[in-house]
């Protein structure tokens, strides 16, 4: 079984939404997406990964943040869902619908992506003044809140300075998520460092339900944080990792970008999808269950 037969009610780059009310079952595909653009390949396992590792998380999280899962269990899909309980195996999660902020949440640990680009240019990382003397990969003396906007597919998310968020959505829901951020990561990146993994940044989504701000979409996953070995840290260069960065140097060096993603190599899909299943397994010390 490679899919569902039902047609979801709104599709992401990544995940499939299907509307059940008071709910979601969010389904994640092998899709990647790199550049803002869907690739023409599947990363086998993918989908799996970011789901279990987001309930890793969301587990592991408890007492710190509300979040958004009610279940990732089968037995809990409803009827017409069930015939394709192979399929949703793993790679669900059934979640309260929440009404989303209109903001993606960036914390930064280090220096990387567009920080590093900003911060060579001029000095400030999403206009945040930074020491001198920093280099590629250094570690901040604080954890950044550099929030961004939402973009709809096809378009690019835009960093906002945190008054904005504040005009759109006050300030008592602004700092909230500020500091929920701050606090998640801070949490998630001392766990990532006893199992030997760097969480460079990450971005978290959250929603309000019940009038409660809660943790939602996927959380701490390749595909939203930069991972890299912690062993192998060494700052001054680019890090080995293990998100999608391998995907976006093959595609920076066989693409210009004008016209539709390539098909990958079948040696990069590989590679990618044992990427992928390798964070699973450092960051939860558990075997991925295929
Ligand atoms: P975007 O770039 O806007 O995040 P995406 O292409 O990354 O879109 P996916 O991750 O594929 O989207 O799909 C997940 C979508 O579901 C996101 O738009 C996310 O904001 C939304 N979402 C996640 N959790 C919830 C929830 N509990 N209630 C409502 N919407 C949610
Ligand atoms: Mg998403």
């Amino acid at each position: 079984m490679s899919g569902i037969d039902i047609a979801p009610d709104a599709r992401g780059k990544v995940r499939d939404l299907y509307d059940l009310g008071d709910q979601l079952l969010l389904v994640a595909s092998d899709r990647i997406s790199a550049f803002d653009y869907v690739l023409p390949d599947d990363i086998p396992h993918k989908g799996a990964v970011l789901t279990q590792l987001s309930c890793f998380w969301f587990e592991l999280l408890d007492g710190v943040v509300e979040n958004h899962l009610v279940s990732s269990d089968v037995r809990d899909l409803p009827e017409r869902f069930r015939p394709y309980a192979d399929y949703l195996r793993g790679r669900f999660m059934l979640v309260r619908k929440a009404q989303m902020f209109p903001v993606e949440c960036i914390v930064r640990g280090y220096l990387a992506g567009s920080g590093l680009a900003e911060y060579r240019r001029q000095g400030t990382v999403c206009g945040i003044r930074l020491p001198d003397g920093l280099v590629n990969s250094s570690r901040l003396e604080q954890p950044l809140y550099t929030p961004s906007t939402k973009a709809d597919i096809g378009d690019h998310d835009e960093n906002i300075s945190f008054e904005r968020t504040v005009e759109l959505m006050g300030a008592r829901d602004a700092e909230a998520l500020r500091d929920l951020s701050l606090k998640v990561y801070a949490t998630a990146r001392d766990h990532a460092a006893s199992r030997g993994i760097v969480i460079a940044d990450t971005k978290f989504e959250f929603g309000r339900v019940d009038g409660r701000i809660v943790l939602a979409d996927e959380v701490l996953t390749p595909d939203s944080s930069r991972f890299w070995p912690g062993d192998r840290y060494q700052p001054g260069a680019d890090q080995p990792s293990f998100d999608k960065q391998y995907v976006r140097d093959w595609l920076t060096a066989n693409w210009d970008r004008t016209g539709e993603p390539p098909h990958l190599p079948a040696e990069v899909i590989e590679r990618t999808s044992q990427k992928y299943i390798a964070a699973y397994e450092q960051i939860t010390g558990r075997a991925f269950a295929y």
